[in-house]
């Protein structure tokens, strides 16, 4: 397993065509998450949550501070970080089995053989059995999700990191997903980030729940969600839950209003 630590990190994005002014996306940014912690990170639009996730994944650089996975500097991706995204970011000519078997990193023939047995374990867990030879365009939303998450298993990361996975999918789907990623946690106890708009979904889903306040992001809240695990869609009516709500709702509005001042006055 493995853990994640962010120290001062910046990350300013240069000029573009578009924008001649350069972009501080982050900038101080303070973030630990523990050995098998599942974090949820919320905050306004454009705070950058998606960059902060991207630096752990190896896609975007720190300009400036340190980001590590168990105290190794992060260089670039890897397989031991897996990474699911709103859109499952599937390859649509290849059938779901193929799809999520693409990514193995065993290419021996050997390899090949425990591969097939891989993807048909993760194809299990996801429930995505009796799926393997669909291609994606005959697949629901919520079932591409699963690919996506396959696709992100499938070489057994320690790291799961995912930006607004159930972003896209209509609130039934979202329950299911979200009740497959508690599964699949209770399971597997990878370290987790997992960003996302929804209050609900990070209580329902984080050992913490971080706030990001409005560009360039810094952590403003970071509370410990004490809910018993494991969890169930059923404790978001509990008060505890109620009450860690409305406060989140507080910080989260007041965020949003300031993110909102900033974007009128540029
Ligand atoms: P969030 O995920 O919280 O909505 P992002 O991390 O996507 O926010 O973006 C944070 C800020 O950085 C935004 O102002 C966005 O426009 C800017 N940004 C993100 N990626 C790039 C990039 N590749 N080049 C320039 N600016 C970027
Ligand atoms: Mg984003």
């Amino acid at each position: 397993m493995a853990r994640i630590d962010l120290s001062n990190v910046e990350v300013m994005f240069p000029p573009s065509q578009r924008n001649g002014d350069p972009v501080t996306a982050l900038s101080g940014l303070e973030l630990s998450i523990g050995d098998s912690e599942f974090v949820c990170l919320l905050g306004p639009s454009g705070c950058g949550k998606s960059t902060a996730l991207n630096v752990i994944a190896g896609f975007v650089q720190a300009t400036d501070g340190a980001a590590t996975v168990d105290r190794k500097y992060i260089e670039g991706p890897g397989t031991d970080r897996g990474v699911v995204f709103q859109n499952a970011n599937v390859f649509p000519w290849l059938t779901v089995e193929k799809n999520v078997g693409f990514g193995l990193t065993l290419k021996t023939a050997k390899g090949r053989r425990d591969n097939g047995e891989k993807v048909a374990t993760i194809l299990k867990r996801v429930g995505l059995e009796g799926f393997e030879d669909a291609l994606p365009m005959e697949l629901s939303g919520g079932m591409l999700q699963r690919v996506g998450i396959a696709r992100a298993l499938v070489n057994d990361p320690s790291v799961l990191l995912m930006d607004e996975p159930f972003g896209a999918l209509d609130a039934q789907t979202r329950i299911i997903m979200q009740e497959l990623v508690l599964e699949l946690w209770e399971q597997q106890r990878k370290t987790v980030l997992f960003v996302t708009h929804d209050i609900d979904e990070a209580l329902l889903l984080g050992d913490r729940v971080v706030v990001m306040s409005a560009r360039p992001g810094r952590i403003t809240e970071d509370i410990r969600v004490k809910l018993p695990r494991p969890r169930s869609y059923a404790m978001t009516t509990t008060p505890e839950f109620m009450a860690l709500k409305a406060h989140l709702f507080d910080s989260l509005h007041s965020e949003a209003v300031r993110a909102d001042r900033l974007e009128a006055r540029a």
